[in-house]
């Protein structure tokens, strides 16, 4: 059986309404084995006859039989199929991948071959056949043409296909190297079918065996020059592929076009670096705009009246009144709470009502947590707070220049004059959290007072009395706002920072006596002597007596600077009774949102109003409208950067399409399938995609770690860096898409004419 044969074979061209006959009428039958010249005029139809031939070309007239059956129903996939298994294909024009090696080029085409050291093997072997390999390393634009031609005569070969057609393969050659490349064609291909278009016969007549001249599209002489020497056909049958469930093949193809698409990324150094760049550009921009804009999570954050902490139930009485210290642990063993916080204030001290905490000169802003609320994994430097004195700080990664890395730094924060110590601190990367102060319990408790006491109830009075013979008279009071608060002062002592109190205190005749928070505060302390070192005794006298009689030595004080220092104890006393008589709310905590849910349902019945904190999330009607505007004008910003990114990416990458058409049309006529050339084309874009990712996140660390960068930067979540990344992937997979089916658009054969015009 004929390993080739045309039946009455006919192809006829329609362009612009002029029909030209290709070829007509055409009959022949080809062996393997055979060595056949094709000559005849320039458009007689030598070249449409090739094609046909090869399946890059269809025809309209009769039957193209390979190996006995019939082709005429083929479909392009079917064409594809038959031209892996079939056809070499040897151009004129040479048509190997300038920007490939030799060794690349040759690869290319033994792609069947799934183990890469075995291919590489054969690709040196082949490479070394046509006599290359001082030139493996060679780019195909370096090499003269009859190196290209050899380079194209070894990827034919790779194939192993059983018939190799060449149009004009010498066409561009001088006579001496054309003579070589017709002899080394003659000699790896003994047991192929061979069929060469020339117009110059002499160059081959010494080693077809065969020749065929066309004359106006139809044959007009067939004549065999010698005896083609029979080939038995089992040897060089293909390997009959095993037609595999898709799976296989898909996998197959899946990890050719990945070798592919290396190849083409570093192939082409130069045009590979500009999509690095620009993709980079595009996902740093990206980046920014997203950081810019406030990050997403903002918008979605929601408002809670009470901070919602973990099993947090807030509970006040219907009735309005205090509720006591031995209620809320009557109600705790009944409800099975895990701990009461009666004086929960400073837990809801949020980014719009925070706490201010000074250290060394600066102003800081903190959250207040007693220790139990909050698990902050293991310090960074440090401990946890240990004694009420003590504070630990949870802190942006920003600002551990300014507390220290191995150890504390600053060590002391102070607050309306309370010090404490600093034992510890946790560094955090996400700069839209506000920082924590964590204090015990004790320590949250005297934080409670001074925040509260110092914003509502601090009223303490210096008076200074003139004892008289017969009377006292009080010549002057002196207002005092600022308590300090210091552990190092006894508890029974109180200390009075005061220039002008000094002053008159010491002329021994005026008597002093400090009333702390008169109007509730119940214990006077009655205050004896020294500018510096007051101790006080606690009374219970109502209040402080006025002797109303007017004086005539009347002092004048200036107030400003004059603060007590006292021990946080008296504070806390101090608070204690300011709060029992005016706080009326306070919080349980339970182990779950759900425990606290169920008790809300019974302590509602039973008196109390009670909240679990997690369901007081209540955006006004303006938080609401701001937050849709963010949402809307992020949304936009991002589609408008998008937008311009794609079409940047578009009309950059546009310009480089070009090169690809060539090289794409070359692996198409090779018999790589379309789905190889695809995948590969995929794989490359994504691989340009890599840098840019890790540029992105090379700049997030540094950005975020970096104390003035950071200001600017909102911290982006996990989640939003994911988005990013598939966005910046589906962005570059759609302009793939966009391109891989304009190169296709047009066939192989015309993109291949289109460098190869006669
Ligand atoms: P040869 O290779 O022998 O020079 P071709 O096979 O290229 O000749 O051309 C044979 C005939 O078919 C010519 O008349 C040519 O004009 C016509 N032809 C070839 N390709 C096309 C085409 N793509 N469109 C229209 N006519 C074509
Ligand atoms: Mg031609």
């Amino acid at each position: 059986m004929a390993l080739l044969q045309l039946r009455d074979i006919g192809k006829i061209y329609v362009s612009d309404g002029n029909v030209a006959v290709g070829i007509r009428g055409v009959n022949l039958s080809f062996e393997r084995g055979e060595f056949v010249a094709i000559t005849g005029k320039s458009g007689s139809g030598k070249s449409t006859l090739l094609n046909v031939i090869s399946g890059m070309d269809s025809y309209e007239e009769g039957e193209l039989l390979i190996e006995g059956s019939p082709t005429s129903h083929y479909l392009q996939p079917d064409w594809e199929e038959y031209r892996e298994k079939y056809i070499s294909f040897i151009f004129q024009d040479y048509n190997i991948i300038e920007s490939f090696t030799v060794l690349q080029n040759v690869e290319l085409a033994l792609m069947h071959i799934e183990d890469k050291k075995e291919r590489r093997r054969r690709a040196l072997e082949l490479i070394e056949r046509v006599g290359l390999s001082s030139h493996i390393k060679h780019k195909g634009s370096k090499l003269s043409g009859g190196q290209k031609q050899r380079t194209v005569i070894a990827r034919a070969l790779a194939k192993e296909s059983p018939i190799i057609l060449a149009d004009e393969p010498t066409g561009n050659l001088d006579s001496v190297t054309s003579k070589e490349i017709i002899e080394l064609l003659r000699e790896v291909s003994k047991d192929k079918l061979l069929i060469v278009v020339t117009h110059n016969f002499e160059q081959v007549q010494d080693a077809v065996t065969r020749h065929i001249r066309v004359f106006d599209g139809s044959v007009e002489s067939d004549h065999v020059i010698k005896r083609a020497e029979p080939v038995p056909t089992d040897d060089v049958r293909p390997e009959p592929k095993q037609e595999t469930e898709g799976k296989k093949t898909r996998g197959r193809a899946v990890k050719n076009g990945i070798t592919l698409g290396k190849s083409i990324f570093i192939s082409k150094p130069r045009l590979s670096a500009f999509l690095c760049i620009l993709l980079t550009i595009g996902t740093l921009g990206i980046f920014v705009v997203t950081s810019f804009c406030g990050s997403a999570a903002d918008i979605f954050k929601k408002h809670y009246i009470f901070e919602p902490i973990e099993g947090r139930l807030v509970i006040a009485k219907r009735s309005g009144e205090m509720i006591s210290d031995d209620e809320l642990d009557a109600l705790k063993k009944e409800y099975n709470a895990e701990r009461v916080l009666h004086y929960d204030i400073l837990l809801d001290a949020d980014n719009n009502n925070y706490v201010n905490y000074r250290i060394g000169d600066r102003i800081y802003s903190f959250r207040v947590r007693p220790s139990y609320n909050d698990q902050l994994g293991i310090p960074d430097v440090g401990r946890y707070p240990e004694s009420d004195g003590e504070v630990f700080l949870y802190l942006p990664i920003q600002y551990q220049d300014e507390f220290g890395k191995d150890e504390l730094i600053l060590d002391e924060i102070s607050y309306n004059g309370l010090h404490l110590d600093v034992s510890g601190v946790k560094y955090y990367y996400d700069n839209t959290k506000l920082p924590i102060l964590l204090f015990t319990e004790g320590g949250f408790k005297v934080a409670t007072a001074n925040h509260y006491v110092g914003r509502n109830a601090v009223n303490a009075n210096i008076s200074l009395i003139r004892k008289t013979v017969s009377s006292e008279s009080v010549i002057s009071r002196i207002n005092i706002s600022q308590i300090d608060l210091s552990f190092d002062v006894e508890q029974n002592k109180i200390y009075v920072d005061s220039n002008q109190y000094r002053q008159s205190a010491s002329d021994g005749e005026l008597e002093t006596r400090i009333s702390l928070n008169s109007n509730y505060y119940k214990h006077n302390y009655d205050y004896y002597d020294s500018s510096e070192e007051i101790t006080f005794s606690k009374t219970f006298d109502d209040s402080y007596v006025t002797k109303s009689k007017p004086s005539e030595e009347t002092v004048q004080y200036s107030f400003g600077t004059d603060r007590l220092i006292v021990h946080p104890q008296v504070v806390v006393d101090m608070a204690d009774e300011v709060l029992s008589e005016s706080y009326t709310q306070a919080s349980l905590f339970f182990e779950s949102d759900k425990d606290a849910e169920v008790a809300a349902k019974a302590l509602n019945e039973k008196g109390y109003i009670a909240v679990p904190a997690n369901t007081t999330y209540s955006p006004g009607f303006e938080e609401v409208l701001l937050s849709m505007l963010q949402c809307a004008m992020l949304a936009f910003v991002w589609m408008i950067t998008i937008v311009f990114l794609a079409f940047f990416i578009n009309l950059c990458t546009a310009r480089t399409l070009g090169a690809f058409k060539g090289d794409m049309a070359i692996m198409r006529s090779m018999g790589i399938s379309v789905k190889v050339v695809r995948i590969g084309m995929y794989v490359r874009m994504l691989i340009s995609l890599i840098p840019a990712f890790i540029f992105m996140v090379i700049s997030a660390v540094g950005i975020f770690t970096s104390p003035s960068l950071s200001e600017y930067f909102k911290y982006l979540q996990l989640w939003q860096y994911v988005l990013i990344i598939v966005g910046m992937i589906m962005l570059t997979v759609r302009i793939t898409h966009k391109q891989i089916r304009k190169l296709f658009r047009e066939s192989v054969k015309k993109s291949l004419r289109g460098g190869a015009a006669e």
